[in-house]
């Protein structure tokens, strides 16, 4: 029994080590797998943000580029309209075109219109007409090409402008050039605004670096390659070469430099206009959302992770409550096992709890009254015993078994042994007694029989020597201030029945004089055979000795009548405690008066 325990003591715990493993080993796993997405999704979202940045930037580049593209194609149509009526219709310097110029030139503040003749006089709608220097792009118009210059520092307002110019024809050849003069401020006011409020910028910067259009700040600088070199911006050396090399081969792309730990994005794309390169940049938090959205996923895994982590306490501590709860369940399974085969009932008495466990069959000694009143079944003369037991369970830890009466649910009572064991728990204090209640009534009963069969004569069923004795010594002892009369009673010539009629008959007539004596004495009397044919009464008097004498009388008659045999008795009569109060004396004085009761002549009583 404790082998098989044992082994699946060991099954449970090999089963709660693997169910436990298992979960830890899944968990892990899980976490690896949840960490690798993760940084996969990272990577991903960061590779997605840039390209999209990317393509957002140069966007806007195109956007700008396009914003230029018109504004300047507006500038050359302006001129062309201006060339082609100087070529058709006027002289350059013609009265309609200096008032058309005088009006145009006052609408704008930001550009100065004029005509030019072939020496360089500017005419711009004012009466005083300008000498201009014949620059290069001048001379490349006076020779008949449409013109945008290179940025250029007016001496005059130290303003920054550049130069658009169209030649205009007449009878063939270059007669002067419509010519304006185009504030660069103003370019870089309108291709700000149009970019992430105020947090980014769009500039026009010559391959040289000079800048076309850019942001306040900027001028202090003598190219943008010298801004971005100075300003203390960190990059790779290798970024910027290769920025630099795509800027001088008319090509587009992505420069990111950072700043006090702020990236910044730079693309660059040429304008389409001279060598002109339109560089968009913005700083990188204003459009990237990958640190947004990237703290998000770290919450949305923080919040997966620890759900994981809850779940997975759960399942374990079900796991362990399963176990638990199976081993109590196999526990209680054995010990009904166990009382079904043995016949006991089987309780369990928590010592902390008050609580009571109790086997299927208690059932059948209780009924529906529940085990929990079992105090009150318990027989009133038994429970100083189970008080007892009780209380030395606390002090020893430990009982012998002890038999009580307990009133069953047909309300008799039956004899149950009560033993079992405490049990400690981890602190060393008892914590429950399990144990068992055999019903011993049966037991009880044979024993109760066979005790009364030692004191029993056989044939007569009246008590034997030693019973009669015991019982006659017990009620002198108790009973001090009472009366009581000892008999010795024979039958006379017993002899001649067995002799005459056979033993049989001899047993009979034995057995009449045992039922005789019965009726004569009756019930408070004790009556006893010391074997062959003598009987022995003991008996109380109830008013005077002479009762003792008249129930004398009233059994030679009783025998005499009792049957067709002719029975006599002799009988010796002594009287407690008129005449002894010891047991062996009272014998005696009863023997002596039988003797002389047969010296007489038999049938007949004497009193010592
Ligand atoms: P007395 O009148 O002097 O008493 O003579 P008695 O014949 O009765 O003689 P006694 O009392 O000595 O005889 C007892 C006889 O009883 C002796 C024995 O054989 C016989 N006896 C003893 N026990 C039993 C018994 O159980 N059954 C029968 N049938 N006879 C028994
Ligand atoms: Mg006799």
């Amino acid at each position: 029994m404790s082998k098989i325990n044992f082994k699946n003591k060991n099954k449970q715990l090999q089963f709660r080590y693997l169910s436990i493993s298992l979960t830890a080993i899944l968990s892990l796993l899980l976490f690896l797998i949840v960490l690798f997405s993760f940084g996969h999704f990272q990577r991903q979202l960061s590779l997605s943000i840039q390209e999209n940045t990317r393509k957002h930037l140069l966007d806007a580049t195109e956007y700008s580029n396009t914003l230029i593209a018109m504004l300047f194609e507006e500038k050359m149509e302006h001129l062309e309209t201006i060339s082609h009526f100087c070529s058709v219709n006027t002289n350059i310097n013609d009265q309609e075109i200096i008032k058309l110029l005088k009006k145009e030139n006052l609408r704008s503040r930001h550009e100065i219109l004029g005509v030019a003749s072939t020496s360089g006089v500017l005419y711009k709608g004012d009466n005083n007409s300008v000498q201009l220097t014949i620059s290069p792009a001048l001379q490349k118009a006076l020779k008949g090409e449409n013109v945008i210059s290179d940025i250029f520092t007016y001496s005059k307002d130290g303003k920054d402008y550049i130069f658009f110019a169209v030649p205009i024809w007449k009878n063939g050849r270059v007669n002067g050039a419509a010519c304006l003069f185009y504030d660069t401020q103003y370019f870089t006011n309108m291709l700000g605004k149009s970019m992430y409020d105020g947090t980014g910028a769009t500039m026009i910067i010559q391959k040289d670096g000079k800048v076309i259009s850019g942001y306040q700040g900027l001028e202090e600088f003598a190219t943008f390659y010298d801004m971005l070199n100075q300003s203390g911006f960190i990059f790779t050396q290798e970024s910027y070469d290769e920025f630099y090399q795509n800027i001088q081969n008319g090509k587009s792309g992505l420069f990111v430099y950072e700043k006090n730990g702020k990236k910044r994005y730079l693309t660059y794309k040429p304008t389409g206009i001279n060598d002109w390169i339109t560089i968009s940049l913005v700083m990188a938090y204003s459009i990237d959302q990958y640190q947004y959205i990237s703290a998000q996923a770290i919450v949305l895994m923080a919040v997966s992770i620890s759900s994981f982590l809850i779940l997975t306490l759960v399942v374990l501590y079900i796991i362990q409550k399963n176990l638990k709860y199976q081993k109590n369940e196999n526990e209680s399974n054995r010990l009904k096992i166990v009382a079904r085969q043995s016949n006991a009932f089987i309780y369990e008495y928590n010592i902390q709890t008050g609580e009571n466990y109790y086997s299927e069959n208690f059932g059948s000694i209780f009924g529906n009254a529940g085990p929990n009143h079992y105090m009150e079944r318990i027989h009133p003369k038994d429970l100083l015993k189970f008080d007892s037991v009780s209380r030395q369970i606390y002090k020893q830890r430990q009982f012998e078994p002890f038999e009580i009466r307990i009133m069953g649910y047909d309300n008799r009572y039956q004899w149950y042994r009560v033993s079992g064991e405490v049990i400690l728990d981890k602190k060393g204090k008892p914590d429950k007694i399990v144990g068992s209640l055999e019903n011993i009534h049966e037991q009880k009963e044979e024993i109760k029989q066979l005790l009364k069969i030692t004191k029993q004569d056989p044939l007569t069923k009246v008590l034997n020597k030693v019973g009669w004795e015991e019982k006659v010594k017990k009620q002198l002892n108790s009973s001090t201030n009472s009366e009581f009369a000892f008999y010795f009673i024979d039958i006379d010539d017993f002899k001649l029945f067995n002799d005459c009629y056979g033993h049989d008959t001899g047993d009979k007539i034995i057995l009449i004089t045992a039922d005789t004596l019965k009726k004569v004495f009756g019930r408070r009397a004790a009556i006893g055979r010391f074997g062959g044919d003598e009987f022995v009464v003991f008996t109380p008097i109830d008013c005077s000795p002479d009762s003792a004498i008249t129930a004398a009388e009233v059994l030679l008659k009783t025998i005499d009548e009792s049957s067709s045999y002719h029975i006599t008795l002799s009988i010796g009569i002594a009287l407690y405690p008129a005449q002894g109060s010891l047991y062996d004396d009272l014998m005696k004085y009863a023997d002596q008066a039988l003797y002389k009761a047969k010296d007489l002549g038999k049938n007949q009583y004497q009193l010592f």
